[in-house]
């Protein structure tokens, strides 16, 4: 079906948001053989791409290169003190998310979606008005929609964005690099934040709210975090409360609650992020949105209106891209009348890349106590496994939380819980363990290569076996 113009406007699907959760519906859809509309207002690859985990994990990499710069010499490798130009640092980050954008254009292109550039927005007969930058706009219709319109950082009252208030969509702009930054916030983002400008030596100070950073991971392995931020110069309060700031030039002052007043370069907001959907016209579509702006959906994605589906940040659950993925997937595969397995969001894999890096899947000790398990845990350090030592990174350990069996040996895996070298690449088989429901007999039978670093991960399933080599 085409409109007056010979655009076509009826599809399979259309897609509104073109982030992770988006894009994955669109190319796994088209992959599928339906024929996609997707509707993106900016570019394609959304946050992830464009203003949150690439960019922050090509901006840490370059953390990692200047560490190991600084060390070499322990290596015999004497190269001086490094020095950061952060205007190449900058290019080329930008370039990365610039491949990766044409990578996926390309895809898109390839796969046959039909890209519309402006904003979407859903009728009440379920048809998407598409409305470009110069206010011309087309109406599409399809068997089934798809809103994927993600979220933005949230700010706190007396944080305006603006000067050196930023949050992490202004960080990947940053001209220079701040000599004294304060984080508002200490979850995955304003710790991935911190770690990286301290690295690149800013002095960083993180200010939490709750009594601990990094709320949802393991206290064994936050505390492997702490040491680390704490040995690196990273001032990290937690428990605490800004009441506002008073900026003077380029500086700021804050006013942190029962401390001395803390004057920085720049304020990092890093308080979480919250769903877009204000810009998707829902109201008086049948569409449910609650109190905090999240789509309300049941386990497969599916709102209140037939043949509409909401995916991603726009949805109250675990805001990482792969979610996203997962999500996409699931409702393609609706659609397509296919077995469709809801996501266990209890056992989606979470990786944060600060250093040291964080890597988990599963209950932590805690949740599985409050659960009512009872545990049997083994914990490895990284100064007995031989690669790490090669490489010269020990901090963080592997934790693995397994059900105590009823003759008080460990059983199923509950939990992987790992910080240090490289976790983020190391967590597949802790991954696979606690979906598939392994048991520590089980798993212990697979070999890990030797030497590697993977195999802490199978030195501490050995050991909860009753029996171990090195650990
Ligand atoms: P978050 O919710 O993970 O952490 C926000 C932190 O800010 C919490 O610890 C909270 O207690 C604290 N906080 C809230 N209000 C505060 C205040 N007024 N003063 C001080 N502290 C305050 O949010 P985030 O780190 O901004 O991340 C946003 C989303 O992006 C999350 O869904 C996260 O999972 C996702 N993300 C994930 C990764 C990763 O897994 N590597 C990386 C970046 C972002």
């Amino acid at each position: 079906m085409t409109d007056a113009a010979g655009t076509e406007t009826h599809f399979d699907l259309i897609v509104v948001g073109g982030g992770p959760a988006g894009y994955g519906a669109a190319l796994y859809g088209a992959s599928a053989g339906l024929n996609v509309a997707l509707v993106e207002k900016d570019k394609v690859g959304g946050t992830c791409l464009h203003r949150g985990c690439i960019p922050a994990k090509e901006l840490l990499e370059t953390a990692h290169v200047f560490r190991s710069v600084a060390h070499a010499a322990d290596f015999g490798v004497e190269v001086g003190t490094p020095a950061l130009n952060w205007s190449t640092t900058m290019a080329r980050k930008a370039q990365v998310v610039g491949g990766l954008f044409s990578g996926l254009s390309g895809l898109l292109k390839h796969r046959k979606v039909t890209l519309f550039a402006g904003t979407g927005t859903l009728g009440a007969d379920r048809s998407v008005t598409v409305t470009g930058d110069d206010r011309d706009q087309v109406v599409l219709t399809a068997d089934a929609v798809i809103l994927a319109a993600g979220s933005v950082p949230r700010t706190i009252p007396g944080f305006e964005v603006g000067g050196p208030v930023l949050t992490s969509d202004e960080v990947f702009e940053l001209t220079e690099r701040p000599a004294r930054v304060a984080v508002i916030g200490g979850g995955a983002i304003g710790c991935e934040f911190a770690s990286m400008l301290a690295d690149l030596g800013s002095q960083v100070t993180i200010l939490e709210a709750l009594p601990q950073i990094l709320p949802g991971v393991d206290k064994d392995v936050v505390n492997t975090v702490l040491r680390s931020f704490k040995g690196r110069g990273i001032d990290v309060r937690t428990g605490v409360r800004v009441n506002g700031h008073q900026p003077s030039g380029a500086s700021t002052t804050l006013d942190v609650e029962g401390a001395d007043p803390l004057e920085v370069d720049a304020v990092v907001v890093s308080v979480g992020r919250r769903p877009l959907s204000e810009s998707l016209g829902l109201d008086g579509t049948g569409v449910v949105v609650d109190e905090r702006g999240f789509v309300e959906v049941d386990e497969y994605c599916r709102t209140a209106v037939e043949g509409v589906w909401a995916v991603g940040d726009l949805i109250a659950t675990p805001g990482l891209a792969h979610v996203g993925y997962a999500e996409a997937i699931l409702v393609v595969k609706q659609l397509l009348g296919e077995v469709a397995v809801p996501v266990d969001y209890s056992r989606v894999p979470w990786c944060i890349y600060c250093q040291p890096e964080v890597a988990f899947v599963g209950m932590t000790e805690q949740a599985a106590r409050d659960a009512g398990f009872e545990v049997v845990v083994a914990k490895h350090r990284w100064g007995g496994n031989s690669r790490a030592l090669i490489i010269g990174e020990t901090e963080g350990m592997v934790k693995i939380i397994a059900e105590k069996s009823a003759d008080g040996t460990a059983g199923r895996i509950l939990g992987v819980h790992m910080s240090g070298p490289w976790v983020t690449e190391q967590l597949g088989a802790g991954y696979l363990s606690v979906n598939w429901e392994a048991t520590v007999d089980e798993v212990a039978h697979f070999l890990q290569p030797h030497p590697s670093l993977t195999e802490s991960f199978g030195e501490a399933v050995l050991s909860l076996t009753g029996r171990s080599l090195n650990g």
